[in-house]
């Protein structure tokens, strides 16, 4: 009897979510000696996940990255099935009883809540929603975003805060030759806002940038970044945590900021405040968003392990739109176990676990296992540990699975569109094809009836 993982008995695995975390997955899958055929899935008819759908328009070298998926993508064994959901489309039921293994790198796809009153007035708006508008998000594309308004406020200071701070402080110029949605453009270009209000709940020590993003705001043609050199006086733990080598980056960090409080503010139309011991209280308005109402805060605690605390002190920015940025989290499919306090798929280093219990045939990878942390790279370790893990479990997988075709064969059945590889290399030509006249990258097709017209 031939083995699972034989030449004539390949391994059948299913990966669900077509970004960074499956495509790692993927490409540890083909480094084992095991005849493996994968088939991974996404919900929109284009693959790559975040890189297409997250990473800045203005972050091309970024997206550079893509090259190593393409590859993988035409490896001997792997298919593509775009424009399907899983959950929807295909249940679990479907996925295990055609695949030896299903693993989930579904990631997160929606924003953690401040939990404040006001939080959904007219004109707050989360992160995620304006990156994918700006990206061309079909999900996003039909937002509007009032950028009449002249004040802007950011809450939160990570690196999807930088991304959206940078694209609100950028001038048409600068973005127009990037991958940035049409519709995007045009609007930022009429863009009226003066002041982007970067605010932290924590100090400057603690601020959740790479040195690298922080920096770009001192390159800007247009805006001035602005940093009140009172607000970088640190406390003892933070000093500490400044001499410390995990602290590196937040030196880096430091280091931008004081430039950026140094600086003789040039004469330019636009200015971003990064504002740091200020936590949101309350967004105030009636009919719509007029402010945000934030606590003064200071820190306590052990270097690494501060929290920010109230004051007593408040103080009020009036601001006209704002953007929530403080994380993301993932969101559950039916028939699959779920943590909802920390929004990922509960797991013991990737093998999906149901009450503690192991489920066998299923695991996580990325941003569904570990939370929304990382960068790019940081989901190859990732999804190599989950690997090794599926494959120490191979022994005791059994049985004969049709793999793509047992789900081709339901997914006909249904009538449902399904997008494979070559399917979505056209509309990849196409786009960029549709940039070129533009000096872009590539102009994106921003509906899902439009991506599928162009396969026809
Ligand atoms: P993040 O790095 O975790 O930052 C979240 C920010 O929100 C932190 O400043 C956090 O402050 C703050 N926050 C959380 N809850 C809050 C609350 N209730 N009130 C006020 N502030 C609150 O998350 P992210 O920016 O969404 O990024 C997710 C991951 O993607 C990160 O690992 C990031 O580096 C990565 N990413 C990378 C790039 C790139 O490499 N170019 C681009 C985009 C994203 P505390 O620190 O106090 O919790």
């Amino acid at each position: 009897m031939n083995s699972i993982g034989s030449e004539n008995k390949p391994l059948e695995v299913a990966i669900i979510g077509s970004g960074p975390s499956g495509y790692y997955a993927a490409q540890s899958l083909f480094g084992s000696e095991k005849k493996i055929n994968i088939t991974m899935f996404d919900r929109l008819p284009t693959p790559y996940g975040l890189v297409r759908g997250g990473v800045a328009p203005d972050h091309q070298k970024i997206k550079n990255v893509i090259r190593v998926y393409e590859k993988i993508s035409i490896s001997p064994g792997f298919q593509f099935i775009g424009n399907v959901l899983v959950g929807k489309d295909i249940s679990i039921d479907d996925l295990r009883n055609n695949f030896h293994a299903t693993i989930f790198a579904c990631g997160a796809e929606t924003d953690r809540k401040l939990g404040i009153p006001g939080e959904d007035l007219q004109g707050s708006h989360t992160a995620t929603a304006f990156v994918g508008w700006y990206n061309g998000h079909p999900d996003y594309r039909d937002l509007s975003f009032d950028l009449d308004q002249e004040i802007a406020v950011v809450v939160g200071q990570g690196n999807v805060a930088a991304d959206v701070s940078r694209i609100l402080s950028k001038t048409a110029d600068e973005l127009k030759q990037t991958d940035i949605a049409d519709h995007a453009l045009q609007q930022l270009a009429e863009s009226k806002i003066k002041e982007i209000h970067v605010i932290g709940r924590r100090g400057p020590v603690q601020a959740k940038f790479t040195p690298e993003e922080l920096k770009e705001f001192g390159e800007l043609e247009d805006c001035n970044p602005v940093v009140d050199s009172s607000t970088l006086q640190l406390n003892e733990a933070s000093q500490k945590e400044l001499e410390s080598p995990e602290g590196r980056t937040n030196v880096k960090n430091f280091e931008v900021f004081k430039d950026f409080a140094n600086r003789d503010l040039t004469k330019k139309n636009r200015s971003c405040f990064f504002r740091f011991l200020e936590g949101p209280i309350e967004l105030m308005g009636t009919e719509r968003l007029e402010g945000i109402l934030l606590a003064k805060n200071s820190l306590s605690g052990d270097p690494f392990k501060q929290r920010a605390e109230k004051t007593g002190e408040t103080v009020e920015q009036k601001c006209g739109i704002l953007f929530r940025s403080i994380g993301y989290n993932g969101i559950p499919i039916e028939g699959v176990p779920f943590d909802e306090k920390e929004g990922i798929f509960p797991n013991d280093k990737g093998r999906l676990l149901d009450n503690g219990s192991v489920v066998n045939g299923v695991y996580v990878t990325g941003w569904i296992k570990r939370g929304p942390s990382g960068i790019i790279g940081t989901n190859k370790p990732d999804s190599v540990e989950t690997v090794n893990c599926l494959l120490e479990d191979i022994e005791k997988i059994d049985g004969e699975k049709s793999g793509n075709s047992g789900i081709m064969k339901i997914l006909s059945e249904k009538q449902t569109r399904a997008v494979n590889y070559d399917g979505w290399k056209k509309i990849d030509e196409a786009e960029v094809k549709r940039g070129e006249p533009k000096g872009k990258p590539r102009e994106k097709f921003t509906r899902i009836e439009e991506m599928l017209d162009i396969i026809k």
